[in-house]
């Protein structure tokens, strides 16, 4: 394939998706010529707006178009309850899965210094000062449970305390070197009904 021509680089474009190498790029760019042209133009119409569009909620770090998300701006949510995620697929397994009312916030990562993740990285300086402004009666920790995510979980623990807010984690059910999303909604609200407190206010 001409790499230079317009579908070469389409077949190249689609493969900066998770999981697509070479053979499903091809599969996907010729679907959409050949059998879709409209969902194609839907799609990178919908791929434009979302990535101009789509920022960071200025108060959790979430994923949203708006200053402030939709959870975050919910007078009704809970504050006494603030749980840290790794990722927006996490927050949306929770509210799926649970009847959690609470407030969250995500880090967009883990702990993970070889590849340059630190602190300043997953926004613990704002949440060091939400905990300090605005403090949680507790936190829960939703950490993945893989060796990142433990240490993370770790290191969030540590925060907590020195702010004088009570943690608790999620651990029951979820498998170990699991990731929240990809675990099954019974789990996660049993996971998450069943935390245990790690440490008191
Ligand atoms: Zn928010």
């Amino acid at each position: 394939m001409d790499s230079s021509s317009l579908l070469g680089q389409l077949i190249e474009a689609f493969r900066c998706l998770p999981g697509v190498g070479p053979k499903s790029a091809q599969r996907m760019a010729f679907h959409l010529l050949e059998r879709d042209r409209e969902g194609g133009v839907q799609l990178s119409s919908v791929l434009q707006a979302a990535m101009e569009r789509i920022g960071r909620c200025s108060v959790c770090r979430d994923l949203t178009e708006e200053e402030v998300c939709r959870i975050c701006a919910n007078d009704r949510r809970d504050s006494s309850l603030l749980c840290v995620v790794e990722s927006p697929s996490d927050v949306l397994a929770i509210e799926q899965a649970t009847g959690f009312q609470g407030r969250y916030f995500v880090l967009m990562g883990r702990l993970s210094p070889l590849d340059g993740v630190g602190p300043a990285e997953l926004g613990l300086d704002e949440l060091a000062s939400r905990l300090r402004d605005n403090p949680p009666e507790e936190m829960i920790i939703a950490t993945n449970p893989t060796v990142e995510g433990e240490a993370t979980a770790y290191y969030l623990q540590r925060m907590a305390q020195k702010s004088g807010v009570g943690v608790s984690r999620i651990s029951h059910g979820v498998p170990l070197g699991g990731e929240l999303e990809f675990t099954d909604q019974s789990t996660i609200a049993h996971a998450f009904s069943s935390r245990q407190l790690v440490a008191e206010k």
